[in-house]
């Protein structure tokens, strides 16, 4: 299958790539790592006149730390944060997560910002970054704005990004002391998109109770869903399995997942409630470890 014929731009800065976004409008599409817009486009699904490919803009692709975040290019690959040590040791559900999208050949092309501009419910970092309350940075010809992941993502493919905006980065808070991050995924074959996954981070205080927690899961709904209504019900406490066994059952009721040839809303159901119990106590349990001085990995 070939795509429909297109006029092709590789622009050496974000300043010119966006005078092209501006001048071709709607006509255009951004070109990151290809690996969901060109086979949308061999299938005829998506026929744009225009691909402004990013991949000359050096700029783009970073990994950067400041105190309290995790600063990614929009154009960094997914393998390079899948090999960054900094990623490893400060934000955890990265490092696991990224390794659960597609293959390595994958990994070799994608981008941060093509997945997340993307935003499949089942893709692993729209997850991520709602769970721990990460955010996207914006540029236009208007100058840059800054989107809090929960705002970001609104349904199936779609998200708040504007025609004439470039994703130029992603900001995710550093793990903390006395926390610990977990994610789990059921998919069909390795390597597949899931059916479900659930995101979870847990910090608990001096006395071992839980001082924040967060849950997140994809593939029940067209966005990430979080559920700060179970996590909310574990503050201030000491939980064990049981505890966290009780809290995940309300997801039953709370989510609402479709059907489709996968599987069936009653097994995303179960999935979202075994998934989200097994994230959470891993979270927990590492939040345990590290609170005791050693690794939260
Ligand atoms: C076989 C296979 C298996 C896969 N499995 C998984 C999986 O398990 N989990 C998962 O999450 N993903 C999976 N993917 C998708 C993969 O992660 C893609 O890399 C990702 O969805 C898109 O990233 P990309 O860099 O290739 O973007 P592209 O395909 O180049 O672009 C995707 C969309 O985002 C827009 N875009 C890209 N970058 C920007 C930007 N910086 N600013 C504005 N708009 C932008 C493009 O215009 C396009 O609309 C799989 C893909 C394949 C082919």
């Amino acid at each position: 299958m070939k795509p429909a014929v297109f006029d092709y731009y590789s622009p050496q800065t974000v300043h010119e790539a966006l005078l092209l976004l501006e001048q071709h409008g709607f006509e255009a599409k951004i070109l990151a790592g290809g690996q969901s817009l060109i086979p949308t486009m061999n299938m005829r699904l998506a026929s744009p006149k225009v691909l402004i490919d990013l991949g000359r803009i050096g700029d783009l692709e970073s990994i950067r730390l400041t105190e309290e975040e995790i600063r990614i290019g929009g154009m960094t690959r997914q393998y390079l944060i899948e090999q960054s040590p900094e990623v490893a040791r400060d934000c955890p559900m990265l490092a696991e997560g990224i390794k659960l999208i597609g293959h390595p050949q994958i990994r070799s092309r994608g981008t941060v910002g093509g997945s997340l501009v993307h935003a499949d419910p089942t893709a692993e970092l729209p997850v991520i970054l709602c769970t721990l309350g990460g955010a996207v940075t914006l540029a236009s010809l208007d100058g840059e704005r800054v989107v809090p992941a929960e705002e970001f993502f609104l349904t199936y493919l779609t998200t708040a990004i504007e025609p004439n905006e470039i994703l130029v980065a992603v900001q995710i808070p550093r793990i903390q002391a006395g926390s610990g991050h977990a994610i789990e995924e059921f998919a069909l074959r390795k390597g597949d998109f899931a059916i479900v996954l659930a995101a979870a981070a847990v910090t608990l205080d001096e006395a071992g109770k839980i001082a924040a927690a967060s849950l997140g899961l994809g593939g029940v709904d067209g966005a990430p869903v979080k559920l700060d209504q179970v996590t909310d019900a574990l503050l201030g406490l000491e939980p064990d399995s049981r505890l966290i066994q009780e809290c995940c059952e309300q997801i039953r009721d709370i989510v609402e997942p479709e059907a489709d040839i996968h599987a069936s809303a009653e097994y995303r159901r179960d999935l979202s409630v075994t998934l989200s119990r097994r994230a959470l106590e891993t979270a927990l349990s590492r939040a345990r470890l590290s609170l005791s001085g050693s690794d939260n990995r």
